[in-house]
């Protein structure tokens, strides 16, 4: 092996043990190698390209609503998960964007597209949806999507690239997850939307929204059957195979609504 090869290899050891192996929250381990803060760099770099490019809505009464959902949904997962590492402050906008999706983003930024408000009947609905999305993100699943499509050597090489702007931005919005309208949305994997799932119930459920209602969403998503599915629905083969997976959780969840003060949005 040439020199040069050794301490890319080298590096990335090093690094895997800085930042990469540990375990998310609900207990899988994971290889995420790309470090936190620059997550919430880039995350907030692809926000900021967002919300420069997409129009924002300007009905205040849902702006109200999201914004009021959203709050409470970061209280809840700051609730449910007291020892991670949570972002000073959120963002939340609402894109005037018709198709029924939102999204979360390292750094504590979320995005609501006001078709999603068509499909969400309820605030609880919609905190469902924020709750699965503010999960992604709280398991780090952007940097660990990231990690598996650029390897290692190419995380190295984004660390190295910081600050020069040629990483790929197409590559980035992917792994976290965003852009279905630019048409380059590429799904969380299985694994990713069922932890998602798991983690959202008990979120939503925390911040005071009936966490049944997160059933009610799915059906009102699959009754809607867009051509292109949004991020959270696009892994999962068929709605009754999620309700099945999320039984369990639900109950917990239950366990955990009947003991906090019900929200109102
Ligand atoms: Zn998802």
């Amino acid at each position: 092996m040439h020199r040069r090869c050794v301490l890319p290899f080298f590096l990335a050891g090093l690094l895997g043990l800085l930042s990469g192996c540990g375990e998310t929250p609900t207990g899988r381990s994971q290889l995420a190698l790309v470090p936190g803060p620059l997550m919430a760099d880039m995350g907030a770099d692809a926000f900021d390209q967002l919300r420069n490019t997409q129009p924002i809505s300007r009905d205040a009464q849902a702006n109200r609503l999201v914004q009021c959902v959203a709050e409470k949904i970061v209280a809840g997962a700051e609730a449910s998960y007291p020892g991670l590492d949570f972002p000073e402050r959120w963002e939340v906008v609402l894109f005037d964007e018709p198709s029924p999706n939102a999204f979360a983003l390292p750094g504590g930024r979320i995005g609501v597209h006001s078709g999603l408000l068509q499909v969400a009947e309820t605030p609880a609905q919609l905190a469902a949806v924020m709750g699965h999305e503010v999960a992604h993100v709280l398991a780090d699943h952007g940097n660990e999507r990231l990690t598996q499509q650029l390897g290692i050597k190419a995380v190295l090489l984004v660390v190295g690239l910081l600050g020069e702007g040629e990483f790929g931005n197409q590559q980035l919005m992917q792994a976290l997850g965003v852009g279905a309208q630019l048409g380059i949305s590429l799904p969380f994997s299985r694994t990713h939307e069922e932890e998602a799932d798991l983690m959202g119930v008990e979120i939503m459920a925390r911040a005071g929204f009936d966490p049944q209602q997160s059933v009610a969403l799915w059906q009102n998503m699959a009754a809607a059957g867009s051509s292109q599915p949004p991020e959270f629905l696009s892994t999962h083969p068929a709605h009754e195979s999620r309700i099945r997976v999320l039984q369990e959780a639900l109950e917990e969840a239950n366990a955990t609504y009947r003991t906090v003060t019900p929200a109102q949005c």
